[in-house]
């Protein structure tokens, strides 16, 4: 039985949000389904390669994280600030989607749970199901762990009652009543609570309190990019083992400081330091010594192939990779969602957290993730990432989504 569709896939514009989703992408093309996929333009260089056509939108995010320093312990203005930037930026690919796809209408829309604003109005407008992909910890109505981590002081939120709050609400009011959605409300809008298909890309094992989600959340395990980082990156003929470094692709404030930690903290251990900079200026950093590799980025899963250790900045995509090809963790978290991440690593047993650019602990945590109990912890883990489903269920649920709505019969074809 033949039923194509087409899938709109809208994605917020950073690294961690939309890797996960292009395995998903990719699965969805080579089954025979049209796929457009809404980014900024430069992104158009990872995205293009699934087979989706890509949609582009002029993103208020700038494409380099070049200056831009995210803080540890955001102040009251700043997170308010932050909220509302991310409302603007969320829906400002509205106009660009319209006008990209003439009158046609998607079978099925695909947004991400923090870049919702744009995928949400469609998806609510149009009457079109949609698909929520969720690239990290989820919460329910009965739990969250982001309440939980809120109420211990390890995580901040905006208050709602900032000016800068009630700017945000006043532009997705604005928002809803231009898509004639007058009777929904913004926190409603906001929430997101009557979505009915969430795909969350770690396993259950992961997630904090997995007993209280129900069948509206489907946890596939991280979807790893395959072929595009193989071959990139091989290991030093020294025989040290292999240490990677990385605090992602975003900019933190003391960036220097942890790089410059985790680099000594490396030859304390006797290993081979391969360091992703981001931005960081590598004269930061002073002489390194030869068992020490810098790269402005660095193809993360190959060097995970052959690596002892990561010592990362705990965001949850690194966090999966490394454990679905199974090397244990020393995490240095930047921000709160990332102590998040590597509080829950420690409680598994899969890896050591620090909390300061102390090079003799890392060193110390370093040689403790290498302990056989570690190794087991994580084998279990990458067991059950290897059995969550990954891209190939993800592509099930989210054609089984527009099955429902078009009875098998595509409505839109190019
Ligand atoms: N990444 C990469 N090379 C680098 C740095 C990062 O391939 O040098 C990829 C990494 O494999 C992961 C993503 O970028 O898929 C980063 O996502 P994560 O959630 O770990 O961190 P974020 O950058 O969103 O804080």
């Amino acid at each position: 039985m033949s039923s194509k569709g087409f899938v709109l896939i809208v994605q917020y514009p950073a690294s961690g949000h939309i890797n996960p989703t292009l395995p998903v992408a990719a699965e969805l093309v080579r089954r025979g389904h049209r796929v457009d996929f809404v980014v900024p333009e430069h992104y158009r260089a990872i995205v293009e390669p699934t087979g989706a056509r890509v949609l582009p939108y002029p993103s208020l995010i700038p494409p380099r994280w070049t200056g831009v320093r995210i803080p540890h312990h955001p102040d009251a203005d700043q997170l308010a600030t932050a909220q509302v930037g991310l409302i603007r930026e969320t829906l400002t690919p509205l106009p660009s989607i319209v006008s990209g796809l003439g009158g046609e209408r998607p079978d099925v829309i695909v947004y991400d749970v923090l870049g919702s604003a744009a995928g949400r109005m469609l998806s609510l407008a149009w009457g079109v199901p949609a698909v929520v992909t969720c690239p990290t910890f989820v919460e329910n109505e009965t739990f969250s762990p982001y309440a939980e981590a809120v109420a211990a002081g390890d995580i901040e939120v905006p208050d709602p009652a900032h000016p800068a709050m009630r700017e945000a609400a006043a532009i997705v009011r604005s928002s809803l009543d231009t898509w004639r959605l007058r009777d929904v409300a913004v926190a409603d809008f906001l929430s997101g609570a009557d979505e009915r298909c969430h795909l969350v890309f770690l396993p259950r094992e992961f997630q904090p309190g997995a007993d209280t989600f129900d069948e509206r959340f489907h946890f596939l395990g991280p979807c790893l990019r395959s072929g595009a980082d193989d071959g990139g990156w091989s290991p030093p003929d020294s025989g040290r083992p292999v240490v990677l470094v990385s605090l992602g692709t975003l900019g933190y404030e003391g960036a220097e400081d942890m790089l410059r930690a985790a680099v000594r903290a490396t030859r304390l251990a006797g290993a081979h330091a391969v360091v992703a900079l981001g931005e960081v200026d590598p004269a930061a950093l002073g002489p390194v010594g030869e068992h020490v590799e810098l790269h402005r980025r660095v193809p993360q899963l190959a060097v995970l192939r052959h690596a002892a250790a990561f010592l990362s900045h705990a965001g949850m995509n690194s966090t999966m990779e490394a454990l679905a090809t199974g090397v244990p963790l020393v995490h240095l978290p930047q921000t709160g969602e990332q102590r998040m991440v590597a509080e829950r690593v420690a409680e598994l047993g899969m890896g050591r957290m620090e909390t300061a650019p102390d090079a003799a602990r890392l060193a110390a945590a370093l040689h403790a993730v290498r302990a056989p109990e570690v190794a087991a912890a994580v084998a279990g883990m990458r067991a059950a990432i290897a059995a969550a489903g990954g891209a190939g269920a993800a592509a099930d649920l989210v054609a089984a989504r527009m099955a429902r709505t078009s009875g098998g019969t595509p409505r839109n074809r190019r």
